[in-house]
């Protein structure tokens, strides 16, 4: 069995990623995770007695914590999920995405390749530092343009994407530098259960629930391509256990949707298991002043890992957006937590006084 350290595995897909793992049994786990308000500790409530599993609270820029961890627990691989993911955030607070997704990515490179490097021969050979990036450093995309290839030239807009672009470079520069074990994968948007609901999908389910105007930007008409976190998972999982060493991969649905086509499907997915008499959600779809900055349209060509890896996605769009929908009906606790801050006194709680 072996050791993984994961970082930011109380988040969206690194929570997603830690009860696959638990569930299938391949692999113990050290979640590292800093707990900021994306962070959905209840996610894993179900490992608190899995001697699998192990939380630490702490940030991946803390090179005493990350050393000190490394040493203990002596893992086979390093998964990097910690960032800060929101775009809009970026915008009104770019400090933080600098600090998490560029200095915090190289304290964590950095104590690895310390580590990495007295480890014995046969160690070393078989470990691996897994960085999950995004789709969003490759910039925007005209309607005719091929999908992003592996090979497509950086040009991210955003200063979430120029933050992920930095820490890829740094990944890059440590494999070509140093020699150590890296790989790096850039995914499409993800969606699924327990995102939290600042994202489009789990935004606008809520809002519709809740008779709230569906803000969607500008004219709805910006591309984004569209992956089932499972999905994503999978393929991570894939990548780890059988990419040959600094590899890069494109991870995508295929499911190149407009931002309204896909609130518009939310819509109609209320309209059947939340019905409202006379009433279509799709009336509460209000358009709103444009995000600055914002990329037209992303697409992934995700042809590498399907050829070298086989990995397919399982879940349609259809399929996917219906039970994510699924489960927002059937969690109101949890959202009523997310939402009423009762949440974060969980955290404090549970984690912080402790
Ligand atoms: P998320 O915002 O849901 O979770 C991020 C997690 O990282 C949180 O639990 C947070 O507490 C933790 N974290 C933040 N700063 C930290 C720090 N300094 N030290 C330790 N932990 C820290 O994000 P997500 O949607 O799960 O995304 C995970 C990764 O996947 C990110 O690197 C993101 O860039 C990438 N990604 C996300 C998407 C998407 O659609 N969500 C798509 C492609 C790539």
């Amino acid at each position: 069995m072996q050791t993984y350290l994961v970082t930011g595995g109380t988040g969206f897909i690194g929570s997603n990623f830690i009860l696959k793992a638990r569930r299938e049994d391949w692999a113990t786990v050290i979640n590292l995770d800093k707990l900021t308000y994306a962070s959905h500790p209840q996610t894993l409530a179900s490992l608190s007695d899995d001697a699998g599993y192990q939380f630490v609270q702490g940030d991946i820029g803390d090179p005493n914590l990350v050393r000190t961890l490394l040493n203990q627990y002596q893992p086979d691989a390093i998964l990097n999920f910690a960032a800060e993911s929101h775009v809009d955030r970026s915008i009104l607070s770019p400090q933080d995405f600098i600090q998490t997704n560029v200095v915090g990515t190289f304290h964590l490179l950095e104590a690895s390749r310390v580590y990495w490097e007295q480890l014995a021969v046969e160690r070393k050979a078989q470990f691996r530092f897994l960085h999950v990036s995004t789709d969003e450093v490759y910039g925007s995309l005209n309607p005719t343009d091929p999908a992003f290839r592996e090979d497509t030239p950086y040009a991210p807009n955003s200063p979430y994407a120029a933050s992920k672009a930095g820490s890829d470079h740094l990944v890059r520069a440590y494999h070509h530098t140093y020699g150590l074990p890296t790989l790096t994968t850039h995914c499409s948007n993800n969606y699924g259960p327990r995102q939290f609901p600042e994202k489009l999908i789990p935004l606008i389910i809520l809002n519709a629930l809740d008779g709230k105007p569906l803000p969607i930007y500008g004219d709805g008409q910006n591309v984004r391509d569209w992956l089932y976190v499972s999905d994503h998972c999978d393929a991570i999982e894939r990548v780890l256990r059988h990419s040959l060493v600094g590899e890069t991969y494109n991870i995508g649905g295929r499911n190149e949707l407009t931002n309204l086509a896909v609130v518009e499907q939310i819509c109609s997915i209320l309209d059947d298991l939340a019905p409202k008499p006379n009433f279509n959600h799709s009336s509460l779809i209000t358009f709103i002043q444009d995000r600055p900055g914002h990329d037209r349209r992303y697409a992934i060509d995700c042809s590498k890992i399907q050829r070298d890896l086989g990995w397919q996605p399982a879940e349609s769009f259809e399929s996917g957006l219906l039970k994510t929908v699924q489960w927002y009906l059937a969690n109101a606790r949890w959202i009523e937590q997310v939402r009423s801050g009762a949440y974060q006194s969980w955290i404090t709680q549970n984690y912080c006084d402790r």
